[in-house]
Protein backbone atom coordinates (compact mmCIF):
# COMPACT_ATOMS: atom_id res chain seq x y z
CA UNK A 1 0.00 0.00 0.00
CA UNK A 2 1.59 3.33 -0.74
CA UNK A 3 2.25 6.40 1.73
CA UNK A 4 -0.54 8.44 0.24
CA UNK A 5 -3.49 6.28 0.59
CA UNK A 6 -5.27 6.70 3.40
CA UNK A 7 -3.94 9.84 5.01
CA UNK A 8 -4.43 11.21 8.18
CA UNK A 9 -8.01 13.00 8.51
CA UNK A 10 -9.76 15.57 11.17
CA UNK A 11 -12.16 14.78 13.57
CA UNK A 12 -15.27 16.97 13.52
CA UNK A 13 -18.29 17.36 15.24
CA UNK A 14 -17.85 13.34 16.30
CA UNK A 15 -16.88 11.97 12.72
CA UNK A 16 -13.51 11.91 11.29
CA UNK A 17 -13.59 12.96 7.81
CA UNK A 18 -10.97 12.76 5.30
CA UNK A 19 -11.63 14.85 2.44
CA UNK A 20 -8.83 17.74 0.75
CA UNK A 21 -6.41 18.49 -1.55
CA UNK A 22 -3.76 19.69 0.31
CA UNK A 23 -1.56 16.85 2.15
CA UNK A 24 1.70 16.58 3.89
CA UNK A 25 4.14 13.57 4.05
CA UNK A 26 4.25 12.19 8.02
CA UNK A 27 7.59 10.55 8.25
CA UNK A 28 9.09 8.04 10.03
CA UNK A 29 12.41 9.77 11.29
CA UNK A 30 14.19 6.35 12.19
CA UNK A 31 13.73 5.49 8.48
CA UNK A 32 13.87 9.05 6.74
CA UNK A 33 11.12 8.18 4.38
CA UNK A 34 7.40 9.05 4.25
CA UNK A 35 4.97 6.23 6.15
CA UNK A 36 1.70 8.22 5.83
CA UNK A 37 0.37 11.77 4.55
CA UNK A 38 -1.95 14.11 6.33
CA UNK A 39 -4.47 16.33 5.20
CA UNK A 40 -4.03 20.17 5.52
CA UNK A 41 -7.03 21.48 6.28
CA UNK A 42 -8.95 24.72 4.60
CA UNK A 43 -10.05 27.51 6.49
CA UNK A 44 -13.57 26.05 5.28
CA UNK A 45 -12.67 22.87 7.30
CA UNK A 46 -11.53 25.15 10.28
CA UNK A 47 -14.84 26.83 9.88
CA UNK A 48 -16.27 23.42 10.41
CA UNK A 49 -14.53 22.40 13.34
CA UNK A 50 -15.29 25.65 14.88
CA UNK A 51 -18.69 25.81 14.28
CA UNK A 52 -19.05 22.18 15.82
CA UNK A 53 -17.17 23.30 18.79
CA UNK A 54 -19.64 26.45 18.91
CA UNK A 55 -22.54 24.85 18.60
CA UNK A 56 -21.89 21.74 21.47
CA UNK A 57 -20.87 24.55 23.55
CA UNK A 58 -23.87 25.68 25.67
CA UNK A 59 -25.09 22.13 26.27
CA UNK A 60 -21.50 20.91 27.93
CA UNK A 61 -21.30 24.41 29.75
CA UNK A 62 -24.51 23.65 31.26
CA UNK A 63 -23.20 20.39 32.23
CA UNK A 64 -22.60 19.94 36.07
CA UNK A 65 -19.20 19.47 36.65
CA UNK A 66 -19.51 16.66 38.32
CA UNK A 67 -20.95 14.61 34.98
CA UNK A 68 -17.84 16.32 33.38
CA UNK A 69 -15.43 15.06 35.90
CA UNK A 70 -17.16 11.62 35.69
CA UNK A 71 -16.00 11.83 31.88
CA UNK A 72 -13.01 12.88 32.92
CA UNK A 73 -12.22 9.54 35.25
CA UNK A 74 -13.00 7.04 31.97
CA UNK A 75 -10.98 9.10 29.56
CA UNK A 76 -8.33 8.49 32.54
CA UNK A 77 -8.87 4.60 32.04
CA UNK A 78 -9.04 4.51 28.74
CA UNK A 79 -5.37 6.51 28.02
CA UNK A 80 -3.85 3.82 30.62
CA UNK A 81 -5.71 1.07 28.56
CA UNK A 82 -4.44 2.59 25.70
CA UNK A 83 -1.00 3.76 26.80
CA UNK A 84 1.28 1.17 24.43
CA UNK A 85 -0.69 1.85 21.68
CA UNK A 86 -0.38 5.64 21.84
CA UNK A 87 3.48 5.40 22.40
CA UNK A 88 3.74 3.33 19.41
CA UNK A 89 2.50 5.81 17.41
CA UNK A 90 4.62 8.82 18.63
CA UNK A 91 7.86 6.53 18.39
CA UNK A 92 6.78 5.66 14.65
CA UNK A 93 6.41 9.67 13.79
CA UNK A 94 8.35 11.53 16.21
CA UNK A 95 11.55 9.24 16.35
CA UNK A 96 11.74 9.16 20.48
CA UNK A 97 12.60 6.03 22.55
CA UNK A 98 9.55 3.87 23.21
CA UNK A 99 10.31 4.31 26.99
CA UNK A 100 10.25 8.37 26.57
CA UNK A 101 7.22 7.82 24.38
CA UNK A 102 5.16 5.81 27.43
CA UNK A 103 6.59 8.28 29.76
CA UNK A 104 4.97 11.15 27.75
CA UNK A 105 1.88 9.54 27.55
CA UNK A 106 1.32 9.29 31.52
CA UNK A 107 2.82 13.07 32.08
CA UNK A 108 -0.65 13.39 29.78
CA UNK A 109 -2.46 11.44 32.58
CA UNK A 110 -1.72 13.09 35.31
CA UNK A 111 -3.32 16.11 33.72
CA UNK A 112 -6.51 14.51 33.29
CA UNK A 113 -5.98 12.98 37.02
CA UNK A 114 -5.93 16.97 38.20
CA UNK A 115 -9.03 17.69 35.80
CA UNK A 116 -11.09 14.92 37.86
CA UNK A 117 -11.08 17.12 40.88
CA UNK A 118 -12.82 19.89 38.48
CA UNK A 119 -15.70 20.33 41.06
CA UNK A 120 -13.33 21.68 43.54
CA UNK A 121 -11.34 23.70 41.38
CA UNK A 122 -14.42 25.51 39.91
CA UNK A 123 -15.70 26.01 43.69
CA UNK A 124 -15.77 29.66 44.39
CA UNK A 125 -15.79 31.97 47.49
CA UNK A 126 -19.09 33.29 49.16
CA UNK A 127 -19.09 36.20 51.89
CA UNK A 128 -22.34 36.03 53.97
CA UNK A 129 -24.08 39.28 54.95
CA UNK A 130 -22.02 42.11 52.65
CA UNK A 131 -25.10 44.21 53.37
CA UNK A 132 -28.36 43.29 55.33
CA UNK A 133 -29.91 40.34 53.46
CA UNK A 134 -27.46 40.79 50.87
CA UNK A 135 -24.53 38.28 50.20
CA UNK A 136 -21.23 37.86 47.73
CA UNK A 137 -19.69 35.41 45.84
CA UNK A 138 -17.93 34.73 42.85
CA UNK A 139 -18.01 31.89 40.41
CA UNK A 140 -15.57 31.21 37.18
CA UNK A 141 -17.76 30.61 34.15
CA UNK A 142 -16.50 29.15 30.66
CA UNK A 143 -15.35 31.23 27.68
CA UNK A 144 -16.70 28.99 25.05
CA UNK A 145 -14.43 27.69 22.38
CA UNK A 146 -11.03 27.02 22.95
CA UNK A 147 -8.28 26.15 20.47
CA UNK A 148 -4.79 24.71 20.90
CA UNK A 149 -2.11 24.81 18.48
CA UNK A 150 0.51 22.10 19.29
CA UNK A 151 4.13 21.55 18.34
CA UNK A 152 6.15 18.27 17.26
CA UNK A 153 7.66 16.93 20.15
CA UNK A 154 5.02 15.91 22.63
CA UNK A 155 2.27 15.01 20.17
CA UNK A 156 0.09 13.98 23.50
CA UNK A 157 1.31 15.77 26.70
CA UNK A 158 1.54 19.04 25.23
CA UNK A 159 -2.40 18.73 23.60
CA UNK A 160 -2.89 17.53 26.91
CA UNK A 161 -1.44 20.29 28.89
CA UNK A 162 -4.56 21.87 27.52
CA UNK A 163 -8.02 20.25 26.80
CA UNK A 164 -8.84 17.80 29.53
CA UNK A 165 -8.16 21.48 31.47
CA UNK A 166 -10.06 23.26 29.17
CA UNK A 167 -12.94 20.71 28.39
CA UNK A 168 -13.50 19.92 32.53
CA UNK A 169 -13.61 23.82 32.96
CA UNK A 170 -16.92 23.17 30.58
CA UNK A 171 -15.45 24.84 27.11
CA UNK A 172 -15.45 23.24 23.58
CA UNK A 173 -11.97 23.06 21.63
CA UNK A 174 -10.07 22.40 18.38
CA UNK A 175 -6.86 20.98 18.47
CA UNK A 176 -4.59 21.92 15.59
CA UNK A 177 -1.37 19.66 16.08
CA UNK A 178 1.39 19.76 14.41
CA UNK A 179 1.25 18.29 10.77
CA UNK A 180 4.33 16.09 11.73
CA UNK A 181 2.92 13.80 14.29
CA UNK A 182 -0.59 14.13 13.41
CA UNK A 183 -1.78 10.11 14.53
CA UNK A 184 -2.07 10.46 17.97
CA UNK A 185 -4.76 13.13 18.47
CA UNK A 186 -7.50 11.02 16.05
CA UNK A 187 -6.79 8.25 18.85
CA UNK A 188 -7.41 10.99 21.89
CA UNK A 189 -10.55 11.99 20.15
CA UNK A 190 -11.76 8.25 19.74
CA UNK A 191 -11.17 7.62 23.59
CA UNK A 192 -13.05 10.86 24.28
CA UNK A 193 -16.01 9.73 23.13
CA UNK A 194 -15.99 6.40 24.21
CA UNK A 195 -15.36 7.93 27.43
CA UNK A 196 -18.93 9.94 26.77
CA UNK A 197 -18.24 13.12 25.42
CA UNK A 198 -20.63 14.76 23.65
CA UNK A 199 -20.16 15.58 19.77
CA UNK A 200 -18.67 18.53 18.98
CA UNK A 201 -16.92 19.22 22.63
CA UNK A 202 -13.57 17.84 20.95
CA UNK A 203 -12.22 18.77 17.57
CA UNK A 204 -9.32 17.93 15.64
CA UNK A 205 -8.34 19.78 12.70
CA UNK A 206 -5.37 18.67 11.05
CA UNK A 207 -2.99 21.30 9.11
CA UNK A 208 -0.63 23.91 8.58
CA UNK A 209 -0.48 27.84 8.90
CA UNK A 210 -3.33 28.21 7.14
CA UNK A 211 -5.12 26.15 9.78
CA UNK A 212 -3.68 28.07 12.62
CA UNK A 213 -4.53 31.71 10.50
CA UNK A 214 -8.14 30.40 10.68
CA UNK A 215 -8.31 29.46 13.80
CA UNK A 216 -6.80 33.06 14.42
CA UNK A 217 -9.62 35.28 12.60
CA UNK A 218 -12.27 32.90 13.72
CA UNK A 219 -14.64 35.22 15.77
CA UNK A 220 -15.93 32.27 17.82
CA UNK A 221 -12.64 31.31 19.07
CA UNK A 222 -12.44 32.99 22.60
CA UNK A 223 -9.15 31.59 23.39
CA UNK A 224 -6.09 30.14 22.52
CA UNK A 225 -3.56 27.86 23.81
CA UNK A 226 -0.09 28.05 21.79
CA UNK A 227 3.26 25.87 22.31
CA UNK A 228 5.89 25.88 19.71
CA UNK A 229 8.65 27.93 18.40
CA UNK A 230 9.20 31.56 20.00
CA UNK A 231 8.91 33.61 16.29
CA UNK A 232 5.32 31.35 15.72
CA UNK A 233 4.28 32.12 19.66
CA UNK A 234 4.92 35.65 19.28
CA UNK A 235 2.77 35.76 16.20
CA UNK A 236 0.26 33.91 17.50
CA UNK A 237 -0.12 35.88 20.55
CA UNK A 238 -0.10 39.59 19.51
CA UNK A 239 -2.96 37.76 16.39
CA UNK A 240 -4.90 36.65 18.67
CA UNK A 241 -4.48 39.26 21.08
CA UNK A 242 -5.51 42.10 18.35
CA UNK A 243 -8.44 40.02 17.72
CA UNK A 244 -9.80 39.91 21.46
CA UNK A 245 -8.88 36.25 22.27
CA UNK A 246 -7.04 35.15 25.46
CA UNK A 247 -3.68 34.03 24.25
CA UNK A 248 -1.44 31.56 25.94
CA UNK A 249 1.90 31.07 23.59
CA UNK A 250 4.88 29.41 24.93
CA UNK A 251 7.84 29.32 22.96
CA UNK A 252 11.37 28.17 22.72
CA UNK A 253 13.97 27.70 25.37
CA UNK A 254 17.70 27.65 26.14
CA UNK A 255 17.92 26.16 29.22
CA UNK A 256 20.89 26.54 31.59
CA UNK A 257 22.36 24.26 33.87
CA UNK A 258 25.04 25.76 37.06
CA UNK A 259 27.28 23.52 38.21
CA UNK A 260 29.23 24.51 41.29
CA UNK A 261 32.93 23.86 42.47
CA UNK A 262 30.95 21.75 45.43
CA UNK A 263 28.41 19.62 43.51
CA UNK A 264 28.29 16.28 43.43
CA UNK A 265 29.91 15.23 39.88
CA UNK A 266 28.51 11.97 39.32
CA UNK A 267 25.04 12.72 39.67
CA UNK A 268 25.38 15.81 37.74
CA UNK A 269 26.78 13.79 35.23
CA UNK A 270 24.13 10.95 35.14
CA UNK A 271 21.70 13.96 34.82
CA UNK A 272 23.03 15.28 32.02
CA UNK A 273 22.94 12.33 30.13
CA UNK A 274 18.99 12.28 30.08
CA UNK A 275 18.28 15.98 30.35
CA UNK A 276 20.86 17.31 27.61
CA UNK A 277 20.72 13.72 25.40
CA UNK A 278 16.87 12.53 26.19
CA UNK A 279 14.74 12.74 22.74
CA UNK A 280 17.62 13.34 20.56
CA UNK A 281 17.32 17.20 22.64
CA UNK A 282 13.90 17.97 20.97
CA UNK A 283 12.30 18.97 24.39
CA UNK A 284 12.13 22.58 25.18
CA UNK A 285 13.00 21.76 29.02
CA UNK A 286 16.07 20.16 27.38
CA UNK A 287 19.43 21.15 29.31
CA UNK A 288 21.72 22.85 26.14
CA UNK A 289 24.36 24.72 28.21
CA UNK A 290 26.12 23.97 31.14
CA UNK A 291 27.67 26.37 33.34
CA UNK A 292 31.00 25.49 34.82
CA UNK A 293 31.54 27.32 37.69
CA UNK A 294 35.51 28.16 38.76
CA UNK A 295 37.65 25.11 37.96
CA UNK A 296 34.59 22.34 37.35
CA UNK A 297 35.44 23.03 33.23
CA UNK A 298 38.07 20.52 32.85
CA UNK A 299 36.34 17.91 35.50
CA UNK A 300 33.21 18.14 33.67
CA UNK A 301 33.92 17.29 29.99
CA UNK A 302 36.54 14.74 31.55
CA UNK A 303 33.66 12.86 33.08
CA UNK A 304 31.21 13.89 30.23
CA UNK A 305 33.15 12.43 27.17
CA UNK A 306 33.35 8.59 28.21
CA UNK A 307 29.17 8.95 28.97
CA UNK A 308 28.36 10.54 25.48
CA UNK A 309 30.22 7.16 23.66
CA UNK A 310 28.10 5.00 25.94
CA UNK A 311 25.23 6.50 24.61
CA UNK A 312 23.30 3.95 22.10
CA UNK A 313 21.91 5.98 18.69
CA UNK A 314 19.32 3.66 17.64
CA UNK A 315 15.71 3.64 16.13
CA UNK A 316 13.23 4.04 18.96
CA UNK A 317 11.79 0.81 19.07
CA UNK A 318 15.26 -1.11 18.93
CA UNK A 319 16.44 -2.71 22.64
CA UNK A 320 18.35 -0.35 24.30
CA UNK A 321 17.89 2.58 22.36
CA UNK A 322 18.98 5.84 24.39
CA UNK A 323 18.53 8.03 21.75
CA UNK A 324 16.16 8.24 18.73
CA UNK A 325 16.72 10.28 15.25
CA UNK A 326 15.84 13.98 14.99
CA UNK A 327 12.44 14.77 13.44
CA UNK A 328 13.18 15.43 9.92
CA UNK A 329 15.94 15.71 7.08
CA UNK A 330 15.53 19.46 7.53
CA UNK A 331 16.37 19.37 11.05
CA UNK A 332 19.18 17.40 10.98
CA UNK A 333 20.46 19.65 8.46
CA UNK A 334 19.96 23.05 10.36
CA UNK A 335 21.37 21.38 13.56
CA UNK A 336 24.79 19.94 11.73
CA UNK A 337 24.81 23.80 10.25
CA UNK A 338 24.98 24.48 14.09
CA UNK A 339 27.72 21.96 14.84
CA UNK A 340 29.46 23.85 11.63
CA UNK A 341 28.89 27.58 13.40
CA UNK A 342 30.34 26.54 16.84
CA UNK A 343 33.90 25.37 15.23
CA UNK A 344 34.21 28.53 13.31
CA UNK A 345 33.44 30.57 15.90
CA UNK A 346 36.04 29.31 18.25
CA UNK A 347 34.45 26.97 20.03
CA UNK A 348 36.15 23.28 21.08
CA UNK A 349 34.15 20.02 19.33
CA UNK A 350 34.74 17.45 22.34
CA UNK A 351 32.47 15.41 20.65
CA UNK A 352 31.17 15.37 17.10
CA UNK A 353 27.64 14.22 16.55
CA UNK A 354 28.21 13.98 12.43
CA UNK A 355 30.45 11.25 12.81
CA UNK A 356 27.63 9.24 13.84
CA UNK A 357 27.33 6.01 10.79
CA UNK A 358 24.07 5.94 9.69
CA UNK A 359 22.70 5.17 6.55
CA UNK A 360 18.83 5.87 6.95
CA UNK A 361 16.90 7.69 8.97
CA UNK A 362 17.30 11.21 10.56
CA UNK A 363 20.05 10.30 13.16
CA UNK A 364 22.93 12.19 14.63
CA UNK A 365 24.97 11.34 17.56
CA UNK A 366 25.20 13.37 20.81
CA UNK A 367 27.62 16.35 20.28
CA UNK A 368 29.56 18.60 23.08
CA UNK A 369 31.24 21.44 23.04
CA UNK A 370 33.76 23.06 25.45
CA UNK A 371 34.95 27.42 25.70
CA UNK A 372 31.70 28.26 24.39
CA UNK A 373 30.60 31.82 24.84
CA UNK A 374 28.43 34.60 25.25
CA UNK A 375 28.59 35.95 21.82
CA UNK A 376 28.16 32.68 19.84
CA UNK A 377 25.20 31.64 17.55
CA UNK A 378 25.78 28.01 19.47
CA UNK A 379 25.52 29.71 22.54
CA UNK A 380 22.70 32.27 21.73
CA UNK A 381 19.92 30.69 19.70
CA UNK A 382 18.05 27.30 20.38
CA UNK A 383 19.48 24.18 18.10
CA UNK A 384 17.07 21.77 19.27
CA UNK A 385 19.14 18.98 19.41
CA UNK A 386 21.48 16.78 20.74
CA UNK A 387 24.36 19.54 21.33
CA UNK A 388 25.62 20.68 24.69
CA UNK A 389 27.44 23.68 25.21
CA UNK A 390 30.08 24.22 27.95
CA UNK A 391 30.73 27.66 29.04
CA UNK A 392 33.02 28.22 31.89
CA UNK A 393 32.58 31.50 34.56
CA UNK A 394 35.01 32.44 37.64
CA UNK A 395 32.03 32.69 39.98
CA UNK A 396 27.96 32.36 41.33
CA UNK A 397 27.44 35.81 40.04
CA UNK A 398 29.24 35.46 36.92
CA UNK A 399 27.26 32.27 36.35
CA UNK A 400 23.50 34.14 37.22
CA UNK A 401 24.33 37.46 35.48
CA UNK A 402 24.72 34.80 32.54
CA UNK A 403 21.33 32.85 32.66
CA UNK A 404 19.71 36.27 33.45
CA UNK A 405 21.02 37.90 29.98
CA UNK A 406 19.62 35.31 28.26
CA UNK A 407 16.92 35.87 25.84
CA UNK A 408 14.47 32.86 27.44
CA UNK A 409 13.48 31.93 30.68
CA UNK A 410 12.18 28.48 30.48
CA UNK A 411 13.87 26.49 32.82
CA UNK A 412 17.50 26.55 34.93
CA UNK A 413 19.13 24.20 37.05
CA UNK A 414 21.22 24.47 39.93
CA UNK A 415 23.63 21.58 40.87
CA UNK A 416 25.62 22.59 44.44
CA UNK A 417 25.83 21.12 47.79
CA UNK A 418 25.22 24.20 49.38
CA UNK A 419 21.98 25.39 51.03
CA UNK A 420 22.58 29.35 50.67
CA UNK A 421 23.79 28.79 47.13
CA UNK A 422 20.78 26.88 46.32
CA UNK A 423 18.55 29.34 47.72
CA UNK A 424 19.76 32.69 46.18
CA UNK A 425 19.61 30.69 43.06
CA UNK A 426 15.88 29.88 42.87
CA UNK A 427 14.91 33.85 44.14
CA UNK A 428 17.31 35.58 41.50
CA UNK A 429 17.25 33.68 38.62
CA UNK A 430 14.95 34.61 35.86
CA UNK A 431 13.53 31.61 34.98
CA UNK A 432 10.01 29.99 35.01
CA UNK A 433 10.94 26.96 35.93
CA UNK A 434 13.75 26.04 38.81
CA UNK A 435 15.78 23.08 39.83
CA UNK A 436 18.02 22.44 42.78
CA UNK A 437 20.08 19.11 42.20
CA UNK A 438 17.08 17.86 39.66
CA UNK A 439 18.20 17.42 35.92
CA UNK A 440 15.00 18.60 34.34
CA UNK A 441 12.42 20.76 36.79
CA UNK A 442 9.47 20.02 34.97
CA UNK A 443 6.37 21.08 37.73
CA UNK A 444 3.84 18.25 38.29
CA UNK A 445 0.29 18.43 36.73
CA UNK A 446 -1.05 20.08 40.02
CA UNK A 447 1.33 22.83 40.02
CA UNK A 448 1.81 24.97 36.47
CA UNK A 449 4.20 24.64 33.22
CA UNK A 450 5.56 27.75 31.85
CA UNK A 451 8.81 29.94 31.47
CA UNK A 452 10.06 33.31 31.28
CA UNK A 453 11.36 36.06 29.35
CA UNK A 454 10.84 35.03 25.49
CA UNK A 455 10.04 31.50 26.36
CA UNK A 456 6.39 32.30 27.06
CA UNK A 457 4.02 35.39 25.75
CA UNK A 458 0.51 35.78 28.23
CA UNK A 459 -0.64 35.79 31.57
CA UNK A 460 -1.04 32.31 32.04
CA UNK A 461 0.80 29.28 32.57
CA UNK A 462 -0.18 25.77 31.22
CA UNK A 463 -2.26 23.72 33.48
CA UNK A 464 -2.35 22.85 36.89
CA UNK A 465 -4.59 25.50 38.65
CA UNK A 466 -3.11 28.49 36.04
CA UNK A 467 -5.82 26.37 33.80
CA UNK A 468 -8.19 27.20 35.32
CA UNK A 469 -7.73 30.74 35.57
CA UNK A 470 -6.99 31.06 31.74
CA UNK A 471 -9.89 28.39 31.00
CA UNK A 472 -12.59 30.34 32.45
CA UNK A 473 -14.24 33.93 32.95
CA UNK A 474 -14.18 35.18 36.91
CA UNK A 475 -17.78 36.95 38.09
CA UNK A 476 -18.56 38.12 40.94
CA UNK A 477 -22.90 38.24 42.12
CA UNK A 478 -23.99 40.35 44.69
CA UNK A 479 -27.66 39.59 45.47
CA UNK A 480 -30.18 40.72 48.13
CA UNK A 481 -32.11 37.85 49.52
CA UNK A 482 -36.22 38.16 48.71
CA UNK A 483 -38.27 37.88 52.24
CA UNK A 484 -39.03 33.61 52.91
CA UNK A 485 -36.05 32.44 49.82
CA UNK A 486 -33.96 31.12 52.95
CA UNK A 487 -37.10 28.98 54.21
CA UNK A 488 -36.00 27.05 51.25
CA UNK A 489 -39.36 24.95 51.57
CA UNK A 490 -39.44 24.43 47.64
CA UNK A 491 -35.37 23.51 47.65
CA UNK A 492 -35.15 20.02 46.19
CA UNK A 493 -31.66 18.48 45.43
CA UNK A 494 -30.57 18.14 42.01
CA UNK A 495 -30.39 14.58 40.54
CA UNK A 496 -26.99 13.36 39.02
CA UNK A 497 -27.40 11.51 35.73
P1 LIG B 1 6.70 25.35 15.36
O1 LIG B 1 6.64 26.71 15.92
O2 LIG B 1 7.34 25.15 14.03
O3 LIG B 1 5.22 24.74 15.22
C1 LIG B 1 4.29 24.78 16.28
C2 LIG B 1 2.88 24.82 15.71
O4 LIG B 1 2.71 26.02 14.95
C3 LIG B 1 2.57 23.67 14.76
O5 LIG B 1 1.26 23.23 14.99
C4 LIG B 1 2.73 24.29 13.38
O6 LIG B 1 1.87 23.70 12.41
C5 LIG B 1 2.35 25.74 13.60
N1 LIG B 1 3.11 26.67 12.76
C6 LIG B 1 4.36 26.52 12.28
N2 LIG B 1 4.73 27.61 11.58
C7 LIG B 1 3.69 28.47 11.63
C8 LIG B 1 3.47 29.78 11.09
N3 LIG B 1 4.40 30.41 10.39
N4 LIG B 1 2.28 30.37 11.33
C9 LIG B 1 1.34 29.75 12.07
N5 LIG B 1 1.49 28.51 12.58
C10 LIG B 1 2.66 27.87 12.37
O7 LIG B 1 7.39 24.43 16.47
P2 LIG B 1 7.86 22.92 16.33
O8 LIG B 1 9.07 22.85 15.47
O9 LIG B 1 6.71 22.04 16.02
O10 LIG B 1 8.26 22.61 17.86
C11 LIG B 1 9.52 22.91 18.39
C12 LIG B 1 9.50 24.22 19.14
O11 LIG B 1 8.49 24.17 20.17
C13 LIG B 1 10.79 24.51 19.88
O12 LIG B 1 11.11 25.88 19.73
C14 LIG B 1 10.49 24.20 21.33
O13 LIG B 1 11.26 24.89 22.28
C15 LIG B 1 9.06 24.62 21.40
N6 LIG B 1 8.38 24.01 22.54
C16 LIG B 1 8.15 24.78 23.63
C17 LIG B 1 7.55 24.24 24.74
C18 LIG B 1 7.32 25.08 25.96
O14 LIG B 1 6.67 24.61 26.87
N7 LIG B 1 7.80 26.31 26.01
C19 LIG B 1 7.16 22.89 24.74
C20 LIG B 1 7.39 22.13 23.61
C21 LIG B 1 8.01 22.70 22.50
Amino acid sequence: MSHQSNPVGHFIGGQTTGSGVRRADVFNPALGCPSRQVLLASAAQVDAAVEAAHAAFPGWAATSPLRRARIMFKFKELLEANRDRLARIITDEHGKVLADAAGEVVRGIEVVEFACGIPQLLKGEHTERVGNGIDAWTVRQPLGVCAGITPFNFPVMVPMWMFPMAIACGNTFVLKPSERVPSASLVLAELLAEAGLPPGVFNVVQGDREAVDALLAHPHVKAVSFVGSTPVAEHVYQTGCARGKRVQALGGAKNHMVVMPDADLEHCVDALMGAAYGSAGERCMAISVVVAVGDTGDRLAAALLPRLCELKVAGGLEAGADMGPLITGAHRERVVGYIASGVEEGATLLADGRDLAANEGFFLGPTLFDHVTPDMAIYREEIFGPVLAIVRVPDFDAALALVNAHEFGNGAVIYTGDGYTANEFGNAVQAGMVGVNVPIPVPMAFHSFGGWKRSLFGDHHAHGPEAVRFYTKHKALTQRWPRGARAGADFTMPTMK
